[in-house]
């Protein structure tokens, strides 16, 4: 799905934002691309179709912003409550202590991370609050696998089986990601995850 339209582009506006003629500028620099044999605009260097994609994606955020809020909240709202079933199902007592105030750490630095890899990198625009509903409930999924992973005493593979959640889970919501984006993403999102849990866990130690 790496260079498809982003799934919720009405077609009006996806062809607002990409000519129906052959493209003749870069979407970036504007410089003239006509001619060109690499896929990379000879000016600024940049991949045409990544850029595209990325200028459809700040687009069409600004043009379906309410629906995508709709979205991405009933998204957490479901997947806080599959974490809270979870729990109450299968946790021992002060599990949801635990997991609440890992949370309430991890998804703001994990927001901040994002909007750091979105401005030096992934050149997405999207709103904060957006970002920060998503990746709550991205954080919510991948710490119900990371609850079932309890019982799976590998080293590292509990926390692998986290990062390819959130891997998964940005490739399908963020639905605008190409997979190396949301591998990357991903995996440094389960890193970070987990050396909130380490300093937590000492913390509470201490
Ligand atoms: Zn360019």
């Amino acid at each position: 799905m790496a260079n498809a339209l982003p799934r919720d582009v009405p077609a009006a506006s996806a062809s607002e934002s990409v000519a129906r003629e052959p493209l003749t500028a870069c979407p970036d620099c504007r410089g003239s691309i006509v001619g060109i044999t690499t896929g990379n605009c000879p000016a600024c260097g940049v991949n045409i179709i990544s850029a595209i994609r990325r200028h459809e994606s700040n687009h069409s955020v600004r043009v379906e912003g309410a629906a995508r809020y709709r979205r991405a909240l009933v998204l957490a709202l479901l997947a806080y409550a599959l974490l809270a079933a979870v729990l109450f199902i299968g946790g021992d007592p002060g599990d949801a202590a635990w997991f609440v105030r890992r949370q309430l750490f991890f998804v703001p630095i994990a927001c901040g991370l994002w909007w750091v890899l979105c401005t030096l990198w992934i050149g997405f625009d999207q709103p904060l609050v957006l970002s920060f509903v998503r990746i709550a409930a991205i954080t919510a999924v991948a710490d119900t696998v990371g609850f079932f992973m309890w019982w799976v005493p590998i080293l590292f593979f509990n926390q692998l089986a986290v990062a390819m959640a959130f891997v998964v889970l940005m490739l399908q919501w963020m639905d605008d990601l190409e997979p190396q984006e949301a591998v990357v993403t991903g995996f440094l999102l389960g890193a970070v995850r987990y050396m909130v849990h380490i300093g937590l866990a000492q913390g509470e130690a201490a």
